[in-house]
């Protein structure tokens, strides 16, 4: 058995007629893992005891007759700034190395009473900053696709370990991208929904006005499933919306007939690889043929979308990363000779350089003599990129793009040049910024790299993105596509 080769619904349906059992599901994970591993380096930790006591659990209500959800001894993948009670919880970071958390974060517990059994936590940049995982501070996962290749980032952990078939779900999350873009390097499918649709208890704050938690899935309607589970109004975070659950799969199958798509043409200049725009293209008059409409618009404001975030995103991380002190929990250096000496090497020590960068940054565009004209303007900026959104879905229903500029690129290729790394999320930034939902999915090859294509929708419309990516991928076999030496008997 193998989770490359069988669908989210095949599985279901072999554990609900007792052909297989929650625990074989968790040793096929185990296993897997333990055969990829080497390679891909997707995981932190492996959660194998929990893991297998949880399946042996489902085992034997299943066994006593017992009715449980369709999920369940499912396993699934947590990226590791997501809270799971008893588990380490790191960030990818030397700070919180041997963090244990103490709560679990909601829509992991939403994932644990829907019967999903977490086996592993993810890596990821460090404090989910970057684009490639290059900046975790333990090791660099590698796309499955070309071990010499960036998985991408942040959530490039989560991307990979699905890719490689280690598990069939994961979750990972989103402040500029990363979900979208190594769904996109790593050929499977990325959802970041409506800010506020699902929960971020319990997610380890970046910037609090752009996270969102997402999933990770081969396939759109996996991918829809899992939403299913994850979302939903959460009292303990503030910033959930008070929107109820929703069965994302109930409209999978209407018909995409009529359905209107704008094309900014600011994502289709020569700044997205030929090969990614023929690609995209494709996708498009695949729509046309099939009864939905495209034609260009124009998003004159996502020119400033990459350095508004950069001024937004840091400034609410260096707020937020001010509680790793060394006082409360996470590394405290261990001699100093005062209190500000031990603020200063716990810091110093613990964060890594592209963390101290982004600190560096948020506190200088929110000091009082550089406030008004960074952080404000920014802001306004930020307004102006919603307002754009707003006219664009006045005419449109979806607007669609190229997830990235490039296909997935070699290590170390950008990793000296920041800003040629932050512009890897030009295509999805805007996305955050404007707080509505996003997905990636699968649309070709270029030299047997991936290629994805991102659909953007009105906020809380996440399903007509489910409906369109569903349908194209009844027609298209991308997604279906599994690295070479991942294949059975390879
Ligand atoms: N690559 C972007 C950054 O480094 C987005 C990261 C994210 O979405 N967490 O900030």
């Amino acid at each position: 058995m193998s989770f490359l080769e069988t669908s989210l619904s095949e599985l279901r349906q072999k554990l609900k007629n007792r052909s297989l059992r929650a625990v074989d599901l968790v040793k096929t994970a185990l296993g897997q893992v333990q055969r990829v591993e080497p390679q891909v380096k997707g995981v932190l930790h492996i959660l194998e005891e929990r893991a297998l006591a949880q399946a042996a659990q489902i085992d034997a209500a299943l066994d006593r007759g017992e009715v449980l959800s369709p999920f369940a001894g499912i396993p699934i993948a947590i990226k590791d700034n997501l809270c799971l009670t008893g588990t380490k919880t790191t960030c990818a970071s030397k700070i919180l190395e041997n963090f244990v958390a103490p709560y679990t974060a909601t829509a992991v517990q939403n994932v644990l009473d829907a019967g999903l059994i977490p086996v592993v936590k993810t890596n990821m940049d460090e404090f989910a900053m970057g684009s490639s995982n290059e900046n975790s501070a333990f090791f660099t996962t590698q796309n499955p696709w070309d071990l010499t290749r960036v998985p991408g980032g942040s959530s490039g952990g989560s991307a990979a370990v699905v890719a490689a078939g280690e598990v069939p779900l994961s979750l990972g999350s989103d402040t500029g991208g990363s979900i979208r873009q190594p769904a996109a390097f790593c050929g499977i499918v990325g959802v970041k929904p409506t800010y506020g649709r699902v929960s971020r208890y319990g997610l380890v704050a970046f910037a609090s006005s752009l996270d969102q938690i997402g999933p990770f899935a081969r396939t759109v309607e996996d991918a829809a499933l899992l939403m299913n589970v994850i979302c939903g109004h959460d009292a303990k975070d503030s910033t959930s919306a008070t929107v109820g659950k929703e069965d994302f799969t109930a409209t999978l199958n209407h018909p995409i007939s009529g359905l209107r798509i704008g094309v900014p043409k600011e994502l289709f200049g020569d700044s997205i690889a030929p090969e990614i725009r023929e690609a995209v293209s494709k996708a498009l008059d695949f729509f046309k043929a099939n009864g939905a409409s495209w034609s260009w618009t124009t998003m004159s404001s996502f020119e400033a979308a990459v350095s508004t975030y950069y001024i937004l995103a840091p400034a609410e991380a260096s707020a937020n990363l001010a509680r790793f002190d060394g006082v409360r929990y996470g590394y405290r250096h261990a001699d100093s000779a005062n209190l500000k000496e031990m603020f200063m090497k716990s810091r110093g020590e613990g964060f890594g350089p592209e963390v101290k960068r982004r600190i560096l940054l948020g506190t200088y565009v929110l000091s009082s003599g550089y406030y008004d004209a960074y952080y404000v303007r920014a802001q306004k900026i930020r307004q102006w990129i919603r307002h754009d959104f707003a006219q664009v879905f006045n005419e449109f229903d979806v607007i669609l793009t190229p997830t990235t500029p490039n296909v997935a690129f070699k290590f170390g290729e950008n990793a000296g040049d920041p800003v040629k790394m932050y512009l890897e999320d030009i295509a999805t930034i805007p996305v955050n910024l404007a707080g509505v939902p996003g997905m990636s999915l699968p649309c070709g090859f270029s030299n047997g790299l991936p290629i994805g294509m991102q659909l953007i929708g009105k906020s809380f419309d996440e399903a007509t993105l489910f409906r369109l990516g569903h349908f194209y991928q009844q027609h298209t076999d991308f997604h279906t596509q599994v690295p070479a030496w991942l294949k059975k008997g390879a």
